[in-house]
């Protein structure tokens, strides 16, 4: 008796015991039947992703000229709001003022259109196919072709782009050494032309949205009959609309209130609720975006540039040696020559007002650092 309990006692144990043994010794049996010396967990990640970056690969192409709709639509929408609600607005309050908010909106919206359009519409530039380049620093293994600095393989556009910054799918372009400029001043213009909305439209939006509607004056619809004063001062209801046509007078000379289309009123509503939220948006998202970009362009580099250029400044310090990017010529410099602000171009007519000047250079030949300090006359650069 004592026997079969002390078995049955055994019994859990001897189970457990087995069931983990086979399972060791199935996975032992699954990791020699795929066992690969390469594998570690960055490769793992990398081929479980796969998936994904085949759909935005594949699909961020598709989906371009949608994205590229509806910048355009949402521009359009902002920009007729500012006539329709704010305009108006404006008017009553000061002509002058006014006067200056159209001529600054104006320039901004000539900057934000040109800049979007141009760089939609312009190559980035790619490396000339079937001829030798001599710049070439490496071979690209997709396109199987020579790559010159600067340039990076794009999977969305399956080419090879000279100074590859990212593939920007609002523009449904690359952005690389031909539009950087454009998509840069486009995301600028874009930034401060939403912050003067802002800025301009802040009363009005805090009026109708939060406030009692003062300088509204059309929001409150009238309630009740309307009236008309007779000669006594004294106030009579209208109750029949004939009245209007009684007298034979037009309702202004009768001094009764003209009816109203109020339903504009809602709608009005509506659309400074739009603006609120789509320009408060854009000024986050764009403005981050063009910090971002600011940053990088005062450092001289390009968005893979900065993943490269860190990741050489950490292996280097490991080796205990300094990182040096060869196309950083120091703030000023670098940001003259992004903007192309050489050959006596200035801020004015290059900058503040649209242009449509070249990038420096042919994108396959880059002077760097060391070029520089053997030029002595500092004239020959910007
Ligand atoms: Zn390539
Ligand atoms: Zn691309």
């Amino acid at each position: 008796m004592g026997r079969i309990r002390w078995r049955l006692k055994e019994f859990p144990k001897k189970l457990l015991d087995s069931i983990r043994f086979r399972c060791q010794y199935s996975m032992q049996c699954l990791r020699s039947l795929t066992y690969n010396h390469h594998m570690s967990q960055s490769y793992a990640s990398d081929v479980g992703l796969e998936p994904i970056f085949w759909f935005v690969d594949n699909f961020t192409h598709l989906l371009g000229p949608f994205f590229v709709f509806a910048v355009v639509c949402l521009t359009a929408a902002v920009v007729i709001i500012c006539y329709w609600v704010g305009l108006p607005y404006w008017w009553n309050k000061s002509q002058n003022t006014t006067y200056f908010l159209m001529l600054v909106g104006h320039w901004l919206l000539w900057n934000v259109a040109y800049n979007f359009y141009k760089a939609a519409a312009t190559s980035p530039g790619y490396p000339p196919e079937k001829e030798l380049i001599v710049e070439a620093v490496s071979i690209c293994k997709k396109c199987i072709a020579p790559k010159p600095p600067r340039t990076h393989h794009c999977s969305v556009c399956n080419k090879c782009v000279l100074k590859m910054d990212h593939h920007c799918p609002w523009l449904n372009n690359c952005v690389g050494y031909g539009n950087h400029r454009y998509f840069f001043l486009y995301m600028l213009y874009t930034s401060v032309g939403v912050l003067f909305i802002i800025c301009f439209g802040f009363e009005l939006g805090w009026n109708v949205l939060f406030g009692d509607g003062a300088g509204w004056n059309e929001v409150e619809p009238l309630h009740g009959h309307p009236v008309r004063f007779n000669l006594s001062g004294h106030i009579i209801p209208v109750t029949e609309m004939n009245d209007y046509i009684d007298d034979g007078l037009v309702p202004a000379q009768h001094d009764l209130p003209v009816p109203q289309d109020y339903s504009s009123n809602a709608a009005k509503h509506r659309a400074i609720v739009f603006m609120a939220l789509i320009n408060v948006a854009t000024l986050f998202a764009l403005g981050a975006l063009t910090a971002w970009h600011s940053s990088l362009i005062t450092r001289g580099e390009t968005s893979i540039e900065a993943h490269i250029n860190k990741s050489e400044t950490k292996r280097l310090a490991a080796l205990g040696k300094t990182y040096q990017n060869p196309y950083d010529f120091g703030p000023k410099r670098n940001w003259k020559l992004f903007l192309g602000l050489v050959r006596k171009r200035t801020w004015w007519w290059n900058v503040l007002l649209p242009s449509g000047h070249k990038p420096e250079g042919n994108g396959l030949t880059w002077l760097t650092v060391n070029d520089f300090r053997a030029i002595d006359g500092e004239d020959e650069w910007p």
